[in-house]
């Protein structure tokens, strides 16, 4: 059962701009949710409009591998029962703790022990490391079609290391928690628009977490989709405008689906 923004489907309205200006405005309304009625632009005029799309860039845990790292598990070791009760409070009153930037704050033996836990946690992560179903297809229908596609991780290096060697293609750029600031900082989105000679207007941004994903993506100016596998997330009318996606998947194999229907894909810019 197919497709994009939840229920009920939201529409949205393009209004293009040229290359490399500030983000474009967005105007999303309720429509209902018919497959005739999936989200396309329009102009106003009656004349649906797509977008223009050149590249996608992917999170790396729980978007192209399939979930088996245990936040809960590994913050409760880094925080403490006291430190992890606090992050859950925060968390359920729309706060939270960015547990990276958190432990930046620690005195170095204790930072030391948190960048181990959280090591560790990860370690046992790649061991079991999983391709998601519909990744390896996605990223052959892009390749045919000419689309870029990078990785933006907070993971480490080596981890994305081993993540190219079992997937058996590279994502170009793939900038790991190495690079600074990491997501939901835009920079590394729009550092990889930089080396692609592309307007982050023409990415899009996919990832399973709307704090990290769909934010970095939001505030780069890119295009945004959400992939929540298990509907964790609910409906997009209850999120903040910080977080609201552009559009909503359940499965990576959906992604085929929306680029095919909602964008215009690009060849890669030309260069002299
Ligand atoms: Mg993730």
């Amino acid at each position: 059962m197919p497709l994009f923004l939840s229920q009920p489907l939201l529409r949205r309205f393009f209004f293009f701009s040229s290359p490399f200006s500030p983000p474009r405005r967005l105007h999303l309304a309720a429509l209902s949710s018919s497959p005739a009625s999936m989200p396309s632009g329009d102009s106003g005029d009656g004349i649906a409009k797509k977008g223009r799309l050149r590249g996608l860039v992917f999170d790396m845990d729980g978007t192209l591998t399939v979930p088996v790292i245990d936040f809960g598990a590994m913050y409760k070791a880094v925080l403490g029962e006291e430190g992890y009760a606090a992050y859950r409070a925060a968390s359920a009153s729309g706060g939270g703790v960015d547990i990276l930037h958190h432990i930046e704050a620690w005195p170095p033996p204790a930072q030391q022990r948190a960048y181990e836990i959280i090591a560790r946690f990860e370690r046992q992560g790649l061991d079991r490391l999983q391709i998601m179903p519909g990744a390896l297809e996605l990223c052959r229908y892009l390749d045919s079609r000419q689309i870029r596609r990078g990785l933006i991780t907070r993971n480490v290096k080596s981890a994305v290391d081993i993540f190219h060697q079992r997937f058996g293609m590279e994502f170009i750029p793939a900038l790991s928690r190495e690079f600074r600031p990491y997501k939901p900082d835009p920079a590394p989105l729009l550092h990889i628009c930089s080396i692609w000679g592309v307007p982050p207007s023409q990415v899009m941004m996919i990832g399973d977490s709307l704090r990290d994903d769909v934010v970095c993506g939001k505030r780069a100016g890119a295009f945004t989709c959400l992939l929540d596998e298990t509907g964790r997330y609910g409906s997009p009318h209850s999120y903040t405008d910080d977080t609201r996606p552009d559009f909503k998947v359940s499965s990576l194999s959906q992604v085929l689906s929306l680029l095919e229907t909602q964008f215009d894909l690009m060849p890669p810019p030309q260069t002299t």
